[in-house]
């Protein structure tokens, strides 16, 4: 049921069902800022998550490169140091 209802943001009256609050325009406007400030949220998480990724995958992977070289050590019988492994391409 549509009824003649006010906006309780700017005062216009305008047609609408019984529980609305805010008037056409004033609807578009909220819903616009809800959406630029999802989108900032959304761009914040993302770039926390970034960052946790990078952190974690550098950590991951310096970890899994000393093992690498370590077996490689074991392998070979080698002990090349972190700098000369890296220079031959080994990891
Ligand atoms: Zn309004």
């Amino acid at each position: 049921m549509k009824t003649e209802m006010m906006c309780t943001v700017c005062g216009s009256v305008f047609v609408g069902g019984p529980t609305s609050k805010f008037c056409p325009e004033c609807k578009r406007l909220r819903k616009d800022m809800h959406r630029e400030s999802s989108r900032i949220k959304e761009r914040a998480k993302k770039a926390l998550e970034e960052r946790s990724v990078r952190r974690k995958h550098k950590t991951d992977s310096l970890a899994a490169a000393v093992r690498r070289l370590e077996a490689y050590n074991k392998r070979t019988g080698e002990n090349l140091s972190y700098g000369q492994r890296v220079q031959r391409e080994i990891i």
